[in-house]
């Protein structure tokens, strides 16, 4: 039968990941941390499972922690979502993307990313019968332009994904880029998917700014974010969205027959283990102490760093240590250097030509520095 993704192969996080175990490599490939959670996270999930929440939750999700994230949500960001009808727990980030695509776009309707973006986005739009519109964030420093977003909006355009802090180039948004999205889409029907999973992840004193502080982006956005990236447990698979009452109530239209709900144990674990702000509020200062240790170890590499000031990964520009592309490199440096990293390339649609590779800096100390070390001989 005829393919309904007939471009799409195996995502290169999972081919590099296998090549990394092939060669032994210390895997900075894809993204997820090679040490464990807390512990205590752990135990509230236990308790979970021993106090017998173990069926169904309700379809949105567990209540103490649909609470929990909209707490969360005004204390740091000022707006209040109603946890009843304004707040949806998900399979990961990953299932409240495609379903927030699925529930807005029809066949035919226009959808803009901004390249390089996060792989399932255009399958996803695809999926829906949608028309991917690739607009490119700035060549080299990674910044919205507007002029060509905004050249980009027609009549057909139903949605635009944006990512701040931004996988893979590691940039996040400033105010005046917020705000200048806001003026942007204000005279327009278009909605937002706005990819904040790596909000708890912003270095140098930066603050993360969320969809939800700015009034004409939070009424027409769906904000998705993690739980796996923030506690250390990208396995878990639990995500969030929100978004205003009515786009809220079409989500949960197809999350409904889409996965129904999410496992019961880890959101009641979840809901206990937010009500301490700590493990989230410190995320910046663990990530950033990892991301200096890591630039530290590559003083003297051939290897261009470009800067990290949000997530957890760090670009590098190859053009002064090979003639390959960037997808070639990676084959060679998972093979020959013992180091996986992940292609910019994977990340854009054709004609890509930057020579910028990513690696994952959440991971023990010692991966780094045995990493940073095979770097250097570059
Ligand atoms: N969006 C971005 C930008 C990501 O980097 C990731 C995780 N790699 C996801 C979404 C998916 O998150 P989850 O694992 O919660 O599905
Ligand atoms: N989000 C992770 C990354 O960018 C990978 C997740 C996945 O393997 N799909 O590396």
């Amino acid at each position: 039968f005829p393919s309904k993704l007939p471009h799409v192969g195996t995502t290169i996080f999972t081919v590099m990941s296998a090549l990394a175990a092939e060669h032994r490599a210390v895997n900075l490939g894809q993204g997820f941390p090679d040490f464990g959670c807390d512990p205590k996270l752990l135990d509230a999930v236990d308790q979970a499972m021993r106090a017998g929440h173990n069926q169904y939750p309700p379809m949105a999700g567990w209540p103490a922690l649909r609470e929990a994230v909209a707490a969360k949500i005004e204390a740091l960001h000022g707006r209040r979502y109603d946890a009843g009808s304004e707040l949806t727990i998900t399979a990961g980030a990953t299932q409240a993307i495609l379903t927030a695509i699925l529930a807005t776009v029809h066949q035919g309707d226009e959808v803009i990313v901004l390249d390089p973006c996060y792989d399932s986005y255009v399958p996803n739009i695809e999926l829906a019968g949608g028309v991917a519109v690739r607009v490119p964030l700035t060549p080299g420093s990674f910044r919205p332009d507007f002029a060509r977003i905004a050249a980009a909006i027609t009549p057909r355009t139903r949605l635009l994904i944006i990512n701040s802090p931004h996988n893979p180039s590691a940039t996040i948004w400033t105010d005046a880029e917020m705000r200048e999205l806001e003026a942007l889409l204000a005279p327009t029907n278009v909605l937002l998917i706005s990819d904040e999973v790596y909000e708890h992840m912003v270095y140098d004193g930066a603050q993360h700014l969320s969809s939800a502080r700015y009034p004409g982006l939070a009424e027409r956005a769906f904000i998705v974010s993690s739980f796996g990236k923030t506690y250390h447990v990208t396995g878990w698979k639990v995500g969030t969205v929100a978004a205003p009452a009515a786009l809220t109530a079409e989500f949960r239209k197809v999350h409904q027959f889409n996965v129904f709900t999410v496992n019961t144990p880890m959101q009641a674990g979840l809901a206990q283990y937010m009500q301490d702000p700590a493990p989230y509020l410190n995320l910046s200062a663990f990530y950033q102490a990892k991301r200096d240790l890591f630039v530290g170890g590559l003083q003297g590499s051939r290897l261009k760093l470009l800067p990290t000031a949000g997530t957890y990964f760090l670009c590098a520009d190859i053009s002064s240590v090979s003639e390959l592309n960037e997808a070639e490199f990676c084959q060679w440096l998972v093979k020959e250097v013992g180091v996986a990293a992940i292609p910019l390339s994977a990340f854009y649609g054709d004609g890509f030509d930057q020579r910028v590779v990513r690696f994952c800096f959440a991971k023990k100390d010692e991966t780094l520095v045995e990493a940073a070390a095979r770097l250097r001989k570059l």
